[in-house]
Order: structure tokens, then sequence, then C-alpha cells
């Protein structure tokens, strides 16, 4: 893999497909051990993780359902900032085991705002599954179920993860170079 430009800035290739896949892979054996007899929900977060939920689905033997939602923050009436809405989050959540899948987990402010939503609906877990993940950067700690991999502070594109809209369509990630 070659270093790539998406619009003005330059990446270079980061994770392979092939290394991709295989943890893609291994998340999914892990989930269908734990989950075995269940029938997992899963909720992936558009627009990002639409190759990670569809690989991952993929590689699943347990009974499971997906749905897919888009988080859509706006500003407030009120002085407190922002307010996070989900589209598309039309199920009853309650007695599931619901599984939130994320391209990537970075301060961790979305999740934050966004898990007290579906705890109000009392299912019966709720546990998170990202393919990414930046320990460095965390600012709203969260209990991260299944992580693909850890990586580090820099900006990255590629496999559903975009750079001001493009770069999603790419097998493989990339991280901004320097
Ligand atoms: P958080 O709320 O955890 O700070 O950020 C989560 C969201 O920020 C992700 O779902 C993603 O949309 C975006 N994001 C954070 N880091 C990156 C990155 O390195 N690359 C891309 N493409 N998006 C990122």
């Amino acid at each position: 893999m070659a270093l790539i430009k998406v619009l003005d800035k330059s990446f270079e290739p980061y994770l392979t497909e092939e290394m991709i896949q295989q943890r893609v892979k291994a998340l999914a054996a892990q989930i269908n051990e734990d989950y075995a007899g269940k029938r997992p929900y899963f909720v992936a977060i558009l627009n990002g993780s639409f190759m990670f939920a569809s690989d991952l689905f993929k590689h699943l033997t347990v009974d499971a359902d997906i749905c897919f939602i888009k988080l859509a923050s706006y500003k407030g009436m009120q002085s407190s900032g922002k307010v996070l809405t989900s589209i598309g989050l039309d199920e009853d959540l309650f007695g599931k085991d619901v599984i939130i899948v994320e391209d990537i987990v970075d301060t961790g402010k979305t999740l934050h705002h966004f898990l007290p939503r579906l705890e109000h609906q009392q299912p019966q877990s709720l546990r998170i599954a990202t393919l990414l993940h930046k320990p460095e950067a965390t600012e709203f700690p969260l209990s991260l179920a299944y992580v693909g991999f850890e990586i580090p502070n820099k900006f990255v594109v590629g496999y559903g993860l975009d750079y001001d809209g493009l770069g999603r369509n790419l097998k493989e990630i990339y991280q901004v170079s320097e």
C-alpha cells in the first residue's frame, strides 16, 4: 500500500485489509461464544460503522438482529449546548441483549451522551463493539466490551471512515501523514 491523498491531506497505510478482516472475524467469534443461546440485537451507528457492521454480521453464527441508526446533534434552546437525537431507533429494546456497533471511539463523547437513551429502555444487557479506539483521546471513559484495534491519537480514514465525506470506500485504514 502506498501513500494516498484524500482532498488536501496525505495518508499513510496503517491497517491492511487482511489485518482488519482477521480481527473482525476474531471479534465475531468472541461474540458467538459470549452470546451462545441468546439473540443479540445489534445497533449500528451510521455512517462510519456500515462496513464493520456488515463484515462482523457475516461471521455471526448466533441468531441476531441488526438495526442502523443515525445520531444527529443540534443546538438546543438551553445554554448547555448540544442535544443528541437518534433517527431509526424505533425498536423496543426492553429485555434485549444489545450490542452497539461503532467505527471509532475517540473522546467517548458521542456514546457517553447516547447510552442513557438506550439504558432508558431497560435492555437486558448493553455492550459496545468498536472497530477502533483511541485511548489517548479519552475524555468520557466508557466500558468497551469488544475493541478491534487500539490506535494512536491520529486521524484515520478508510473502511467506512471518512475525511470530509471521502475515503469510506477504502478497504484498508490509513493514518494522516504528518
Ligand atoms: P467521539 O464522540 O468518541 O469523540 O467521536 C466519535 C466520532 O468521531 C466517530 O464516530 C467518528 O465519526 C469521529 N471520529 C473520531 N476520530 C476519527 C478519525 O480518526 N477518523 C474519522 N474519519 N472519524 C473520526
